[in-house]
């Protein structure tokens, strides 16, 4: 719970962006913090499932979370991306935004069909990018065992949204 604390009061409220009406977490502080950030790293590794393969995490901040806990649990680091990056062949899957619609690439060939992987990334939403990278991971036939998140924004229904999809998910604060 200490723990918790300490990363909830390294993560910053920014009204208004990225535009009028919208409050963002602001995860710098936490980052540059080595204590906030070993504490976030540490309750996602506490809250994994054993025996991942792969850990996924979503462009941009999820690579900065997905990497050390990949690391940690000896599993490898596979990133998702934003179209138009990923040099090799790809697998697409698009999803619908508040406005408009967006797309994440993952390589097509980065992930074994019978790998255990889990998805990590900084905040939970809609839950629309977590749901496009299950998604993508269904195109190879990968199990999503778990996601972890470091911030879930519960009024916005992300993990309701996964829950609908057969998805399990663990936050390290809310
Ligand atoms: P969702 O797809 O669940 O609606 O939004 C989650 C994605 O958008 C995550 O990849 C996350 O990085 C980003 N995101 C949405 N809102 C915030 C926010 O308030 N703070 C941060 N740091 N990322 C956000």
């Amino acid at each position: 719970e200490a723990r918790k604390r300490l990363i909830a009061g390294l993560i910053r409220d920014v009204p208004d962006f990225p535009k009028p009406g919208v409050t963002f977490k602001d995860i710098t502080p936490l980052l540059a913090s080595p204590n906030g950030f070993q504490a976030a790293i540490t309750e996602i590794i506490d809250a994994a499932p054993r025996d991942i393969d792969v850990v996924v995490g979503m462009e941009a901040r999820g690579f900065i979370f997905a990497s050390p806990v990949a690391l940690a649990l000896g599993a490898g680091f596979v990133p998702v991306r934003k179209p138009g990056k990923l040099p090799g062949a790809v697998l697409s899957q698009s999803f619908e935004l508040e406005y408009g619609s967006a797309e994440l690439n993952l390589h097509a060939d980065a992930i074994k069909p019978d790998a255990r992987v889990l998805v990590v990334d900084d905040v939970l939403a809609t839950g629309g990018t977590v749901g496009a990278t299950a998604a993508l991971l269904k195109q190879i036939g990968a199990e999503l065992v778990h996601v972890s998140v470091v911030m879930e924004l519960g009024f916005l229904g992300g993990r309701e949204y996964l829950v609908q999809r057969g998805i399990d998910s663990s936050s390290a604060i809310l």
